[in-house]
C-alpha cells in the first residue's frame, strides 16, 4: 500500500493534519506532505474534502511471479546423518508441491554427504541439490547461509522449508534476512492458497492462545520453519527415482567464526525429541532434588526426561529438557506428566503423544483433559510405587 497527496487538489486547509493521530502530515506553504510517521490508517483520506489524498492498495511485488517455481526442503544433516525433521519436511513438502503441480527439491549441504541423496529421493524428493565441500563440514551459519543464498538466487524456489532445530533456528533467519524475504518460524501447519499460490503458514501466536495464519505476498521465496515431530514423516519408497545435481560454491566464504571444539551434553542419555517414552516433571516436584524420582522411573523405562518451563525456570533441570511452546516438541508413544498442570504452552509440545499418563493431586488440573490415563494423588507416593513395580516386573 502507498499514500499520495495530489498537490494540485490540496488547498492547505489542514483538515487532514487535524484528523491524523500520528502527526504524520506536515503543512508546508499551504500544501500537505506525508512524513514517515504515517501508518496508512486512512483517516486523512476520509478527512480531505477535496479528494487530494489517496491510498493505493495495488499489490506491490518485488519479484516476477513466473521466475519462482518449486518447493525446496533443507535436508539438515549432522556428521553424515540426516535429521529426522528432513523426512517430515519431505512429507509436507511433497503435499505442497503436488498441490502446486511443481517439483519438490531437497538441498543437502556438508562434506562427504553425497551418499545421503538417494535416501531423500526415496522419501519424496524429485531433485536434490548437493554442495559437498570441506567448508561445510562444521555446521557454521556463515558458509551454510551464503551457500543457501547462492542456490536460491540461482534456482529461485517459490517455497523454502527448514526444520526449527537449534541449527535451523540460527541459520534460516540469516538466509531470510539476506534474501530480504519473510520467514514464519515454528509453523504447526502449512497449506496452499491455490488462487494466489500463497503458502499459508500457521503457527501459535499470543502465548499459544490463538493460531495465526501468515502469508508472504510480496517477496520470494516464502520461507517457513517447522519444529521436529510436528509433521508426519514421509513414507519411504525405494522404487522412486530423481535427479541429483552437484553444485559448487561460486564465492567461497572467508570465515569469521571458527569451530574450536564440540562437546555433547553429558547427561543427555536419550534424545528427548526422538524418544519413544518421556517422563516429565513439573513444579509439583517441589525442588530440584526430587527430579531424581523422574530420572529413576525414566531410567527403568529407557525414557528421556522432560520438564515443564516452571521446573526449568526454577533451575531444577537444564533448558534442554523443556517441553512446550518455547521448549521442545515431542511425540512419543508414552508421555508421563508428573506434577504438571497442563498449561496450553506445555500441551503444545506434547499433546500429539500416542498415550498420555498424568499424575497430579488436583483432579481439575487441565492435563487430565488430554490424558488417556489420569492418576489423582500425591506424586511422592505414586511415582515410587510405579518405579518399584517396574523394577519388580523387569527384574531390575
Ligand atoms: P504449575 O502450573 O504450577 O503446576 C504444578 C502442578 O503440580 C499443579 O497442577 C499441582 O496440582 C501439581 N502438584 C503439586 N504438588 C503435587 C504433588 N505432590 N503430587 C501431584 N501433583 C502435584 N510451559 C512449559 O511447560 N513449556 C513451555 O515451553 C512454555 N512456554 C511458555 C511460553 C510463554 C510465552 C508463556 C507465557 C508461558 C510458557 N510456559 C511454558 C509456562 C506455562 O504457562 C506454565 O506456567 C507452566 O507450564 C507451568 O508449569 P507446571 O505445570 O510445572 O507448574
Amino acid at each position: 500500500m502507498s499514500i499520495k497527496v495530489d498537490l494540485s487538489k490540496c488547498k492547505g486547509c489542514k483538515l487532514c493534519a487535524k484528523a491524523c493521530m500520528y502527526g504524520a502530515i506536515d503543512i508546508v506553504e499551504k500544501k500537505a506532505y506525508i512524513n514517515n510517521n504515517c501508518t496508512l490508517c486512512g483517516a486523512c483520506v476520509s478527512a480531505c474534502k477535496y479528494g487530494a489524498i489517496s491510498i493505493s492498495k495495488k499489490k506491490k511485488t518485488a519479484f516476477n511471479e513466473g521466475d519462482y517455481e518449486g518447493v525446496w526442503v533443507f535436508a539438515e544433516q549432522k556428521q553424515g546423518k540426516l535429521a529426522g525433521v528432513a523426512f517430515e519436511l519431505l512429507g509436507e513438502g511433497r503435499k505442497l508441491a503436488d498441490e502446486l503441480g511443481v517439483k519438490l527439491s531437497a538441498v543437502l549441504l556438508g562434506e562427504k554427504i553425497s551418499d545421503l541423496a538417494n535416501e531423500l529421493i526415496f522419501y519424496g524428493a524429485d531433485r536434490i541439490y548437493i554442495v559437498d565441500n570441506p567448508i561445510l563440514k562444521d555446521r557454521l551459519d556463515e558458509p551454510y547461509a551464503n551457500t543457501l543464498v547462492q542456490l536460491i538466487h540461482e534456482h529461485k524456489p517459490e517455497i523454502f522449508l527448514a526444520g526449527a532445530t537449534s541449527f535451523g533456528r540460527s541459520l534460516i533467519p540469516r538466509v531470510a534476512a539476506t534474501l530480504e524475504t519473510g520467514l514464519t518460524a515454528d509453523c504447526t501447519s502449512l497449506a496452499i492458497d491455490k488462487k494466489n499460490k500463497f503458502l499459508l503458514q500457521t503457527r501459535p501466536a499470543f502465548g499459544g492462545n490463538i493460531m495465526a495464519t501468515i502469508i508472504c505476498p510480496n517477496k520470494r521465496p516464502q520461507m517457513a520453519t517447522v519444529r521436529p515431530k510436528v509433521m508426519k514423516c514421509a513414507q519411504r519408497d525405494d522404487t522412486r527415482s530423481g535427479e541429483i545435481i552437484e553444485e559448487t560454491i561460486l564465492k567461497p566464504t572467508s570465515l569469521r567464526v571458527k569451530l574450536l571444539d564440540f562437546m555433547e551434553e553429558l547427561n543427555n542419555k536419550v534424545n528427548l525429541e526422538e524418544a519413544e517414552i518421556v517422563v516429565a516433571g513439573g513444579r509439583g516436584l517441589g525442588k530440584a532434588e526430587n527430579f531424581k524420582l523422574i530420572h529413576e522411573m525414566a531410567s527403568i523405562l529407557g525414557a528421556a526426561v522432560g520438564a515443564s518451563r516452571a521446573a526449568v525456570d526454577a533451575e531444577w533441570i537444564p533448558y534442554s529438557h523443556q517441553v512446550g511452546q518455547t521448549g521442545k516438541t515431542v511425540s512419543p508413544k508414552l508421555y508421563i506428566a508428573c506434577g504438571i498442570s497442563g498449561a496450553i504452552q506445555h500441551l503444545t509440545g506434547m499433546q500429539t503423544a500416542d498415550n498420555i499418563v498424568a499424575i497430579n493431586k488436583d483432579p481439575d488440573a487441565p492435563i487430565f483433559n488430554v490424558a488417556n490415563y489420569g492418576i489423582v494423588g500425591d506424586l511422592f507416593e505414586i511415582i515410587p510405587a510405579i518405579t518399584a513395580k517396574l523394577k519388580e516386573v523387569s527384574g531390575g
